[in-house]
């Protein structure tokens, strides 16, 4: 709802990660409350951020006393320790925050995370290290994948297809692709596939399928 598309953001834990996520939510113009324990990243953040509080995040009275009851969405960026990324997730599901984000530094870290009453769980190395993968053996550009099911691929033609002249409808019915858009050398944007492709090597395309589907066409070799 436009409440939580407008208003602050508060991020747990000034580690690596909490602390590039802050200062991306600045850059985009957005309020962010930033909490730490450690009042040595407290120091080193209160310069580059708007608001930065000392508090133990598991300590709901203190996140109270911070104001975070207000606050529309909270993002846990702690890692290293479960224990306390759990309990803070815990104080603020007893706060009532309709919009709690938590990071998992493992799949039973994510379990835990979600069951104790996260809404929405992200594990930015494991999606971080599937990404490159595919990156890294296929020739592609960018992956998203959506529900578990579902993914959009930016791909450089992959090797098996270069040179052959195909149509949309083949795509679909042999590798359950669908193409949204087809960028030739030179150009500078992409457009919507037309009937024929000319899947020439320098051709990127956007395409669209399950999660396997996409994958599979993408390492086709
Ligand atoms: P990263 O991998 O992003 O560096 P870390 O888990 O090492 O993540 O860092 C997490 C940050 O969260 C640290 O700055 C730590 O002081 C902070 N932190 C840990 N526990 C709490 C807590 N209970 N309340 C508030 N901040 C915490």
């Amino acid at each position: 709802d436009r409440r939580t598309d407008t208003g602050g953001i508060a991020v747990i834990g000034l580690g690596r990660f909490g602390s590039h996520l802050a200062e991306s939510l600045a850059a985009l113009g957005r309020e962010v409350l930033a909490i730490d324990r450690d009042i040595h990243q407290v120091q080193k953040w209160s310069s580059m951020l708007d608001q930065v509080a000392q508090a133990d995040a598991t300590d709901e009275a203190a996140l109270r006393q911070l104001g975070l009851a207000d606050v529309p969405r909270v993002m846990v960026a702690i890692g290293a320790s479960v224990e306390a990324s759990v309990l803070t997730v815990l104080a603020l599901v007893e706060l009532g925050i309709p919009q709690i984000w938590a990071r998992a530094t493992s799949g039973q870290h994510a379990k835990i995370l979600s069951s104790v009453g996260a809404h929405r769980v992200i594990f930015p190395e494991a999606e971080t290290g599937e990404r490159l993968a595919l990156m890294i053996i296929s020739r592609t550009l960018d992956f998203v994948e959506f529900d578990e099911a579902f993914a959009v691929a930016r791909i450089r033609v992959p090797r098996a297809l270069v040179g052959r002249p195909t149509n949309e409808v083949q795509l679909l019915k042999r590798y359950g692709v669908r193409v949204i858009g087809v960028k030739r050398p030179g150009e500078d944007r992409y457009r919507y596939a037309s009937d024929v492709l000319d899947l020439t090597e320098d051709t990127t395309l956007i395409i669209e399928g399950t999660i396997e589907h996409v994958q599979r066409f993408a390492t086709l070799s």
